[in-house]
C-alpha cells in the first residue's frame, strides 16, 4: 500500500502552496479590515486579477476540459489544491471554472453561458433550494409551465439560500415541470434564466462573510431553448451538481485545519502562564493530539472519496463519509484552536473568530450532516455498500 504522493501530484501541490502563499496570503490584513468594515474582503476585479495570475502559472480551469481551455485535473489532485486554498481565508478561488452541469449545455447554451462563465465573463448561480424545500429538495415548488402552445416557460415561485445569488447573471433553476411525476421520478427540469429575464434576488445576511440570496421569479418567460439537459432531468442534474462538492468541502475543511492548528501550536509554545508555556499542559496538549488524529482521518476519508471518483466508481457513500467528518472535524479543530487562544481568540485581532463562522456552514450546505447521516446509513441498511469500503 502506497500513501505517498506522485511527482506530479507533489509538484502541483507546491505551485500551488508557493502562489497562496506569495500573492494570496499578503492580502490577508486588508481583507480581515475590509470586512470588519463589512465590505467584501476582495472585489472582483481583485480576485479575477488573482485569477489571471494564476493563469500565467498554469492554473486555470482545475475541473475544466482541456478542450475549454482548463486543466481538467483527476479529482485526488483538484482535493489537494483545495485543501491548500483553505489554508488562507481570502476569498480567492481559481478562475476557468464553470458549474459541472453547465458542460451538459447544448453548442448554442455553450457560446452563451458556458464558456462566458469559464472566461469569467458571466457569473452564474445554481438554484434548488426554496423556503419549503432544503433537505427534501425533491419537494420544490418552483413551477415551470408552457405559455400555451407556445415555445416559451413561465417561472414562478421563490429559491432560497443561493450562494453567488445577489451577483450573478444568470441562474440555473431547477424547476417543477410535472407535478404529477414529482421532482425525483422526471417532473423536475434545469433552465438556464438570466437576470434579465426578470427574476430578482434578496440578499441573505448570515453569520459568515459575505451572504446568499434569495431569488423571486414572478411569471418570469424563458425560452424553451433554455432547457439544461432534457426534460425531466433537474433533480438528477442537482444532485450532481451537489455531488461535486462533497469532495471540495471537505478538502477545502483539511486546509483550513492545517492552518489553524499550526497557530494553535505556535501561540502553546510562546504564550506562558504561570510560569511555563501553555503547551506544556497535559489539556492543551491533549487539544493538539485530538486536533492533529482527526485531522489526519479526515485526510485519508477525503482523498479516498477523491480516489473513488477517479476510479470512475460510484463515489457518494465515500463523499458523504468525507463530507460529514470533514465538517465536524474543522469546527471541532477550530473551536479547539479558539481555546487555546483563549481571550486573544474571541478578539477580531485574530482571523479565528472568522474561520470559527465560516465553517459552521460547512456542516449545513450541500447536504447537511444528517442527510449525510441518512444516505451512509441507508446504503449500508439496503446492502448497496459493504462495510470496509473497496476493500471489502
Ligand atoms: C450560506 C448558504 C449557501 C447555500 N448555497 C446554496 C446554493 O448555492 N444553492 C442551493 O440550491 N442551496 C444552497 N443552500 C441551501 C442548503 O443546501 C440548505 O440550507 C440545506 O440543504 C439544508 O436545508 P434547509 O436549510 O431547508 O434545512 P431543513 O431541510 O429544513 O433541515 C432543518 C434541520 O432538520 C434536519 N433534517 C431534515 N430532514 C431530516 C431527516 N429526514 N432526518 C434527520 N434530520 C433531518 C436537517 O439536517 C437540519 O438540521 C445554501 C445554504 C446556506 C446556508
Amino acid at each position: 500500500m502506497d500513501f505517498s504522493l506522485t511527482d506530479e501530484e507533489r509538484a502541483v501541490r507546491d505551485t500551488v502552496r508557493s502562489f497562496i502563499r506569495r500573492e494570496v496570503m499578503p492580502l490577508e490584513a486588508e481583507v480581515l479590515r475590509r470586512e470588519r468594515a463589512h465590505q467584501p474582503g476582495l472585489d472582483h476585479s481583485e480576485v479575477r486579477e488573482l485569477q489571471l495570475k494564476a493563469r500565467k502559472f498554469g492554473f486555470w480551469g482545475l475541473a475544466t476540459p482541456e478542450e475549454y481551455g482548463g486543466m481538467n485535473l483527476p479529482a485526488v489532485l483538484q482535493s489537494l489544491i483545495w485543501t491548500e486554498l483553505g489554508h488562507t481565508f481570502v476569498p480567492f478561488r481559481f478562475g476557468g471554472e464553470a458549474d459541472n452541469i453547465l458542460f451538459h449545455a447544448t453548442e448554442e447554451q455553450k457560446q452563451e453561458f458556458l464558456i462566458p462563465t469559464i472566461e469569467g465573463e458571466r457569473r452564474s448561480c445554481f438554484a434548488i433550494t426554496e423556503p419549503g424545500a432544503g433537505s427534501d429538495a425533491a419537494n420544490i415548488r418552483l413551477s415551470a409551465r408552457r405559455d400555451g402552445d407556445g415555445d416559451d416557460w413561465i417561472l414562478d415561485g421563490e429559491k432560497t439560500f443561493i450562494t453567488g445569488g445577489h451577483d450573478a447573471d444568470f441562474a440555473i433553476v431547477v424547476a417543477v415541470t410535472d407535478r404529477e411525476k414529482g421532482a425525483r421520478n422526471g417532473g423536475a427540469t434545469a433552465f438556464l434564466v438570466d437576470r434579465a429575464m426578470g427574476w430578482r434576488s434578496e440578499f441573505i445576511q448570515t453569520m459568515g462573510e459575505g451572504g446568499p440570496a434569495s431569488l423571486i421569479f414572478d411569471g418570469v418567460r424563458v425560452p424553451h431553448r433554455n432547457i439544461l439537459g432534457e426534460i425531466g432531468q433537474g433533480f438528477t442534474l442537482g444532485m450532481e451538481w451537489i455531488g461535486k462538492g462533497r469532495y471540495t468541502i471537505p478538502s477545502h475543511a483539511i486546509g483550513i485545519a492545517e492552518r489553524v492548528l499550526q497557530m494553535a501550536i505556535d501561540y502553546a509554545n510562546t504564550r506562558e502562564t504561570f510560569g511555563a508555556k501553555i503547551g506544556t499542559n497535559q489539556a492543551i496538549q491533549w487539544m493538539i493530539a485530538d486536533s492533529e488524529t482527526e485531522l489526519e482521518a479526515a485526510r485519508w476519508l477525503v482523498l479516498r472519496s477523491a480516489w473513488t471518483v477517479d476510479q470512475g466508481l460510484d463515489p457518494r457513500h465515500a463523499s458523504s463519509m468525507g463530507k460529514l467528518y470533514g465538517a465536524g472535524m474543522v469546527n471541532r479543530v477550530v473551536d479547539r484552536v479558539l481555546q487555546i487562544h483563549g481571550g486573544m481568540g474571541y478578539t477580531r485581532e485574530l482571523p479565528i473568530e472568522r474561520w470559527y463562522r465560516q465553517v459552521r456552514l460547512y456542516r449545513i450546505f450541500e447536504g447537511t450532516d444528517e442527510m449525510q447521516r441518512l444516505i451512509i446509513s441507508r446504503d449500508l441498511l439496503r446492502g448497496y455498500t459493504k462495510i470496509g469500503g473497496h476493500l471489502a
